[in-house]
């Protein structure tokens, strides 16, 4: 069974969901299943309608395919609808990097996982410019994260069956401001500059990908920065999700950032920051690679 690459897409007639075909195509569920036509309604309407997905994209209705260069991707889920949730500090080569910044050299691993948000409209499309928010940040970073996409609605739900509310994976990229980051206190301020929240290319379905210990990697400009693999995480999706939905409800469409692996430029020697022009290639094994580039 090929994994499914679902994804959403904009042309002249608007924005829809749609499924990446093989020979550069797109299965446009707009026309060929209308009641799926964005991805948070696909992801409501459950199982029954992702298999009648994967159905027609086995066999796909003439009428129903578009070239992938006549259409625009965007985001999978464009405008969540409500925040980006995120883990800090999830993967302990990451938090002993961050520890060093600080003169930290002992660094102990966290406790509980370390919550924090980025706005929903911070989303941006595979390809779409981030700022370079000059004036506000001199430490714009990079933060290379794979990101859960809640299926079913869930509160307090146990560990042994957080994985069942997981509707698929994607790729995110936690573009942060690092001096703001730390100076307020709260990371929110760093972490949500308009446009810093690249995302997609594609949500593969959880039951086409074990998540669990697949490679995860960044380049800059080409040369390697961040290479681990999810395994490494200090709470694995199934804790996140069962600590974050402790007397919080998760709804469809929720989307969570699991953490960034070692290798951000704050924390190389000297420290580095993004500029104008960079570009920013983002793969997880199993889903793709996300491209975007610094820019005004
Ligand atoms: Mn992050």
């Amino acid at each position: 069974m090929a994994a499914l690459h679902l994804i959403t897409f904009a042309d002249a007639a608007g924005s829809r969901a749609g499924v990446l075909l093989d020979g550069g195509r797109v299965l446009d569920l707009g026309v060929a299943m209308p009641p799926a036509r964005d991805m948070v309604a696909l992801i409501e309407a459950g199982p029954a309608a992702l298999a009648a997905v994967r159905a027609l994209a086995a066999a796909p209705p003439a009428g129903a395919v578009l070239p992938l260069a006549a259409v625009a991707l965007q985001a999978p889920i464009p405008r969540p609808r409500r925040n980006v949730f995120c883990v800090g500090r999830n993967y302990m080569d990451h938090v002993a990097e961050g520890d060093r910044t600080r003169g930290i050299t002992q660094s102990e691993v966290p406790k509980f996982p370390q919550f924090f948000t980025k706005a929903a409209d911070t989303v941006i499309a595979p390809g779409a410019k981030v700022p370079t928010h000059d004036g506000v940040t001199k430490w714009l970073d990079y933060e290379v994260e794979l990101v859960a996409v809640i299926g079913s609605a869930g509160r307090d739900i146990p560990k042994d069956r957080a994985l069942e509310h997981v509707f698929g994976w994607t790729i995110g990229n936690d573009v942060t401001g690092r001096e703001l980051q730390r100076r307020h206190g709260q990371w929110f301020k760093g972490k949500s500059l308009d446009r810093s929240c690249p995302m997609g290319p594609s949500i593969v379905p959880a039951a086409d990908l074990d998540a669990s210990d697949i490679a995860i990697s960044l380049k800059l400009n080409g040369e390697q920065r961040q290479s681990s693999r999810t395994s490494k995480m200090i709470f694995d999706v199934a804790e996140i999700i069962h600590q974050l939905s402790a007397g919080f409800t998760l709804l469809p469409g929720d989307v969570i950032m699991t953490g960034t692996p070692e290798g951000v430029g704050y924390a190389m020697q000297p420290p580095q920051a993004m500029k104008a022009g960079d570009v920013m290639e983002l793969t997880i094994e199993g889903i793709g690679t996300l491209t975007n580039a610094i820019g005004d």
